[in-house]
């Protein structure tokens, strides 16, 4: 995937975005919720394409990223604000 993507993939009410281009390879993400986040080739977030983790996962790896590079949305709102 292009490291400028932001990739969006909506689950039921859940909608997460990853704005690759802001991510330093930290992998916090993918410790916290590691059926939803996974690291590219290139040492770059992705949303996985599978059963996710409990939304306090997901909201605990979106929060745990040291530059904001993902974000959480249910039904539309935006789930937490750093
Ligand atoms: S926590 Fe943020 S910087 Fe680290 S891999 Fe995930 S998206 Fe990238």
């Amino acid at each position: 995937m292009e490291r400028a993507t932001v990739q969006v993939v909506s689950k039921g009410d859940i909608e997460i975005r990853v704005i690759r281009e802001r991510c330093i390879s930290a992998g916090t993400c993918a410790v916290y919720a590691e059926k939803t986040f996974d690291i590219d080739e290139g040492g770059i977030a992705v949303i996985r394409n599978q059963d996710w983790d409990g939304l306090e996962k997901i909201i605990a790896a979106a929060e745990s990223c040291p530059v904001l590079a993902i974000e959480v949305y249910q039904k539309g709102v935006k789930l937490f604000s750093n």
